[in-house]
Parts: structure tokens; C-alpha cells; sequence
């Protein structure tokens, strides 16, 4: 899907034209995928828009910078503050925002200390990442997730997204839409993007950061959202197998929101269709991010826009 683009960019503390937000090709992130980044949905609201969780993914940008000890020089909230200039000042909504910080040019050897930091970030109209609303048809991907102690999972840096560009890409030239990864010891992980949460027996299960995941913001909202309406929530180790006898599963992440998963390696979960506690769940996300439900969680932080662009 090409990009859209919008006028502005935060750069560094300024806002800049979007055809200037170049880097030099000597970067250091170019070499050797020296970024973390965030993505953040900003959704309509019955007044301008409500960017989501704005708070916990800049802490989760700073804390991927913090692993890779990168010094970012902007506290929360500046950055949370950069989010919401940049957003009014391009006034589309609803929009995708992609704050991303990396190592510039300065170094060419590994070791990047001394290379400057650079921070950016865009914000464009997007719709929906797996098309339809039927559920997404997925295969267990032959590649692995991040094995522990090589690449931090919990870290989301541009770097780990090549072990996902893998995955995604088998899953598409074998004619599904999204791949499911195990991590090394063969237990169930995550998506190339997405958190997965599995329903037996009325049980909500998702699999534990423990098991090469990245710790998800939506991930996190559901089951918030699980535990407040009684559901039970378990976090533990889950077999490849409960895929295939689940009376329920689905995605969750910013781009997939909450997605059902129809079939896994073409086999149905359940009937296919989305099931009672998926659709409960679906329902009362969706109510609050698109403020007909009270933002009880305050989840939403307003943005005052000029202009509202349908994606
Ligand atoms: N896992 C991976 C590998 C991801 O890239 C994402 C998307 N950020 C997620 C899970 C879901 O995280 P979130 O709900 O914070 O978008």
C-alpha cells in the first residue's frame, strides 16, 4: 500500500516538510538497523480525534531506546506533546502515527556511540492492515520467532521486522494472510505484527512476554478489557496444537486492532465465524476507540483537528 503522505514531520523538536525528512545513505541505521519505533492509531471522535494509548506507546519508545542504549534527549512528555503537534498541525484523522528514533550518520562501525540520534515522526491516513471483516485465513510460518537473549522481543526495533518480513512473506506466497510464529522451544509466540490470544472452553489465553513477544498495547487492552467484564484470562505457554482445537482465536495490534482468525493452516477455528467472546471484546473495544462508550480507562488523548479524512 503506497503512503499517503501528509505536509509536516516532527523532526527533532521541529516540524519540517515531508519531502525533507531525508537521511544521508551512509546512516548508521541503514547498515545495521539501528532504529525503534512506535505505531499509534489516532481515531475519529464525535470531536476531532483521540490518539490511543499515546502515553504507553512513547513509554515503550523509550524504553526500546533504553534496551539498546540509545539516548533519546526527550522526556515522556515532550515526546507525547510532539505526537499531538504533528497530528493537529496535518489535521488528518483518523490516522496512523509513526514515531520513530535511530542512529544517524557519523559511524560506520558497529559500535554506535557517537553516531547522533535522530527523531521522527509522521502521521498518515490508513485503513484497515488485514482486509474484510470475515477473519484472516493464517498458517503457522516455518520461520521462528527471536529466540531469548539474541534480539529483544520486548524491544520494538526496526531490526526485529526483517524475522517478520519473513514470515509475512511466506504466509503470503503460500496464500494466507498472516503467518503465526513459535519461538524456539516450538510454543506458540506471536504474529509478524500481532499479539494472538486463543478462547477454550470460555478461558481467554494469550501467550506470555516470556514467549518472544512484544509486549502490545492492544495485547494489554484486551485484557483489561477481559478481566473488567469477568472473562478469564489466562497468561501462559500455549502448544501449537490449541490453534487447531480453540473454539476461538484472534490478532490483536494497532494496525489489526482486533482481528478474528477464520482458519489456521486451513483448518476452521470453530465454525470460522467470529465467536461470543471475540465479538464481546471486538464490540467493547471498538465502542470506547470510537468514543460511543465512555473512555472509562482514559485511553483517548484529544486531538483537535481541522479536517477529518475517511480511510
Ligand atoms: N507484535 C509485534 C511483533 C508487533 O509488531 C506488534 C505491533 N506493534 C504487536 C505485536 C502488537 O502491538 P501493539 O498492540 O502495541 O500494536
Amino acid at each position: 500500500m503506497p503512503i499517503e503522505t501528509t505536509p509536516n514531520i516532527w523532526h527533532n523538536g521541529d516540524l519540517i516538510p515531508w519531502e525533507k525528512a531525508n537521511i544521508h545513505v551512509m546512516s548508521h541505521v541503514i547498515h545495521y538497523g539501528s532504529s525503534v519505533f512506535e505505531g499509534i492509531r489516532c481515531y475519529k471522535q464525535p470531536e476531532g480525534g483521540g490518539v490511543f494509548r499515546l502515553t504507553e506507546h512513547m513509554q515503550r519508545l523509550l524504553d526500546s531506546a533504553k534496551i539498546y542504549r540509545m539516548e533519546l534527549g526527550y522526556s515522556l512528555e515532550q515526546l507525547t506533546a510532539a505526537v499531538v503537534d504533528v497530528v493537529e498541525a496535518n489535521g488528518v484523522v483518523p490516522c496512523y502515527i509513526r514515531p520513530i528514533a535511530f542512529r544517524g550518520y557519523g559511524e560506520i562501525g558497529v559500535n554506535p556511540i557517537g553516531c547522533p540520534m535522530e527523531i521522527y515522526i509522521a502521521n498518515f491516513p490508513w485503513g484497515k492492515y488485514v482486509p474484510g471483516n470475515d477473519g484472516a485465513d493464517v498458517c503457522v510460518s516455518s520461520w521462528n520467532r527471536l529466540a531469548p537473549n539474541t534480539m529483544p522481543s520486548m524491544a520494538k526495533a526496526g531490526a526485529n521486522y526483517m524475522n517478520s518480513q519473513l514470515i509475512r512473506m511466506e504466509a503470503g506466497v503460500n496464500g494466507y494472510q498472516e503467518g503465526i510464529a513459535l519461538d524456539t522451544n516450538g510454543y506458540l509466540s506471536e504474529g509478524s505484527g500481532e499479539n494472538l490470544f486463543l478462547v477454550r472452553g470460555g478461558t481467554l489465553y494469550t501467550t506470555p512476554l516470556a514467549n518472544s513477544v512484544l509486549s502490545g498495547i492492544t495485547r494489554d487492552s484486551i485484557l483489561t478489557l477481559a478481566r473488567q467484564m469477568g472473562i478469564p484470562v489466562v497468561e501462559q505457554a500455549l502448544p501449537r496444537e490449541m490453534l487447531y482445537i480453540c473454539d476461538e482465536a484472534f490478532f490483536t495490534g494497532t494496525a489489526v486492532e482486533v482481528t478474528h482468525l477464520r482458519s489456521v493452516d486451513r483448518i476452521l477455528v470453530g465454525d470460522g465465524t467470529i465467536g461470543p467472546i471475540t465479538k464481546a471484546l471486538h464490540k467493547a473495544f471498538f465502542d470506547i476507540v470510537n468514543g460511543l462508550a465512555p473512555d472509562r480507562y482514559n485511553w483517548l488523548t484529544p486531538v483537535k483537528v481541522r479536517e477529518a479524512v475517511a480511510v
